[in-house]
């Protein structure tokens, strides 16, 4: 089954997980700006990972038939600077306009701060006067669900944004039915350490029901599985759920999503869908 993974870091995979990737049937993935794993210095530190995330991350998925989209912020791990953080936040516009920028993301909260939510209110700032979409990460484990509501809130506090155009990520039995009850997309992330396993996400899918849902596998520098979302094609197979359901969460919702950004253009692979989406 083909299928898209709407978000993975490939900047911390190698070329052999591209190729893994396309053979397991991923015919487009989506890559949020995030955390390095340390704070960055300066602003040029960020335009140069940005410089790389539109430019040789979709030339490396390029090499296997993949489209790489991708998306623009400062993490909530580097917020507590929010000099530099208003500095990026002011240099970001340089790369929203190019292809394959699909917005403003991974934007969210980490340790649920005050200058966490200082920077989160400034890139939905930017993304209102702009029109740009939103991919959200919510916090880990004992931080989940107060920063999870406290993020609602904040979204739901700004009238300007249109909640079709906005996916909270990394959601779990106890986030979930808030996220999608305000009219936002949700993204469950499959994760061997912490966040959610296959089999919880089938549960979800089966307790809410497979609208504005889509299951991911970060795939970043720590623990993490890069072929999660096949292993959840795969215990959705084992549950007896339909092709035709599974292809919605893997396949079909996050191209409806992709779509309702203007820098999405996706050619489907052959047999698949008839025209290009734009
Ligand atoms: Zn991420």
């Amino acid at each position: 089954m083909y299928y898209i993974d709407p978000h993975i870091h490939m900047v911390s995979r190698t070329t052999d997980d591209y190729e893994t990737l396309a053979k397991m049937g991923c015919v487009a993935m989506s890559e949020p700006a995030f955390w390095a794993g340390f704070d960055r210095g300066s602003v040029d530190g960020f335009r140069d990972y940005f410089r790389q995330l539109t430019t040789f991350e979709p030339k490396r998925a390029g090499w296997y038939h993949m489209h790489h989209f991708t998306w623009m912020c400062i993490n909530a791990k580097e917020a507590e600077n929010v000099k530099l953080s208003r500095e990026v936040i002011a240099m970001m516009p340089e790369f929203l306009d190019l292809p394959g920028v699909l917005g403003i993301g991974e934007i969210g909260l980490n340790k649920n701060t005050k200058n966490e939510s200082i920077v989160f209110l400034e890139h939905l700032d930017l993304a209102a006067k702009r029109g740009e979409q939103i991919l959200i990460h919510t916090p880990h484990l004992e931080d989940k669900f107060k920063g999870t509501s406290m993020i609602v809130d904040m979204l739901c506090d700004d009238r300007r944004l249109d909640r079709s155009r906005v996916l909270v990520d990394h959601v779990e039995e106890h986030t979930i039915r808030m996220v999608l009850e305000e009219g936002f997309w949700a993204g469950m992330t499959l994760y061997p350490v912490s966040k959610c396993t296959p089999e919880r996400a089938v549960d979800m899918v089966e307790l809410y029901g497979p609208e504005r849902l889509m299951v991911n596998s970060a795939g970043d520098w720590g623990p993490s599985k890069p072929t999660a979302v096949p292993d959840f094609i795969m215990a959705m197979r084992r549950r007896g759920h339909p092709e035709s359901l599974i292809r919605k969460i893997v396949y079909d919702n996050p191209l409806e999503f992709f779509s309702r950004s203007r820098n999405f253009n996706f050619t489907p692979p052959e047999g698949v869908g008839s025209a290009s989406v734009k």
